[in-house]
């Protein structure tokens, strides 16, 4: 485990737990399993409190006080942080896109609850959001407080380790529940959870991922290799992750955060066979895209599959299915 040579704090619940999905195995024809990461036990749940166990602790280490993070008007990412953050006692302040405001639903009625500063700005560009998140830092540096800039998503080689770990922890499940992980499936949202899971998987041996795109990113699969590569040197690993190992589909749909019908109607499936809730961002969209490729052909009999659920149900409270 990488936790020996690098701080890591304890802020989740792990190992969360894996099960076989019986109804959605029968309905596919493909084994399928769910590692319940949405169960981590702070906040609501989700992937970046994995990140932030090894980005907190840094910044801990480090002596910093206040933590800002960015992201889009419903980010788990910056509700997971501003609740890691009220547990250690950190300052916080998030600096959120302006579109999809909602007022006091999901994500924005939690951050509201846990009592944390958010500042909304009015652009599609995040050049802006870290305008006004530098604009922040000076001002909190005026104040003699040492601020702690977390960029999106958390997704930097050092959070991407998480990722690292949770698949030798989902190994170690498997193994105790009798079957080997030959694929791993999750969502690409800022490339940390998929290029960490990579990561894992290389060390792990034979097992293949592939990563759904709900995102819209530029050289997207450049930057997910690049933070694989940047986190096997943080552990003393290889870097050597090709470019060819970054498998992605597409299943955006309208756009991000906007939910699309082939989500919605994932999101059905689970609740409605599993008991179980996705979320119309991430998992419902990278849900529909494992059942297409389900219908596609693409995972090979007799292949066991483990579909991450990372998380992002508040937003079920928050935007239309
Ligand atoms: C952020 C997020 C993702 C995507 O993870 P990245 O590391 O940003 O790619 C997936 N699911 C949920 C619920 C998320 O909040």
């Amino acid at each position: 485990m990488s936790d020996k040579k690098i701080g890591k704090l304890h802020l989740g619940f792990y190992p969360t737990p894996m099960a076989r999905l019986e109804g959605i195995s029968k309905v596919t024809g493909v084994n399928c399993y769910i590692k319940r990461d949405d169960l981590c036990g702070i906040a609501f749940g989700g992937n970046k409190v994995r990140k932030l166990e090894y980005l907190l602790a840094h910044a801990r280490a480090e002596g910093y006080d206040t933590v800002l993070t960015t992201g889009g008007a419903q980010s788990n990412h910056a509700t997971l942080t501003a609740a890691c953050c009220r547990k250690l006692g950190l300052d916080v302040v998030l600096v959120l896109k302006k579109r999809g405001e909602t007022g006091k639903k999901g994500n924005l009625l939690l951050d509201d609850i846990m009592d944390v500063e958010v500042v909304f700005v009015d652009t599609d560009d995040y050049s802006d959001v870290y305008a006004e998140a530098d604009r922040i830092i000076e001002k909190l540096k005026a104040k003699g407080k040492k601020p702690y800039l977390i960029p999106v998503g958390g997704s930097v080689p050092l959070g991407a380790l998480g990722y690292y770990d949770a698949v030798g922890e989902m190994a170690a499940q498997a193994k105790e529940m009798g079957f080997t992980i030959n694929h791993i499936i999750c969502a690409s949202g800022s490339g940390g959870t998929h290029g960490g899971v990579l990561l894992g998987a290389k060390a792990q041996g034979n097992i293949k991922v592939t990563g759904v795109v709900v995102s819209v990113e530029v050289e997207f699969q450049k930057e997910i290799c690049r933070i694989a590569n940047e986190a096997a040197e943080l552990i003393g690993r290889k870097p050597d992750i090709a470019l060819e190992e970054v498998v992605l589909k597409e299943y955006i749909g309208p756009g991000y955060a906007v939910p699309s019908e082939e989500g919605s109607a994932a999101i059905r499936l689970m609740a409605e066979t599993e008991g179980i809730f996705l979320d119309p961002v991430y998992t419902g969209k990278t849900f529909a895209g494992f059942l297409d490729l389900c219908k596609k052909g693409y995972f090979t009999p007799g292949e066991n599959v483990v579909f991450i659920h990372t998380g992002g149900t508040p937003a079920l409270f928050a935007l239309p299915l």
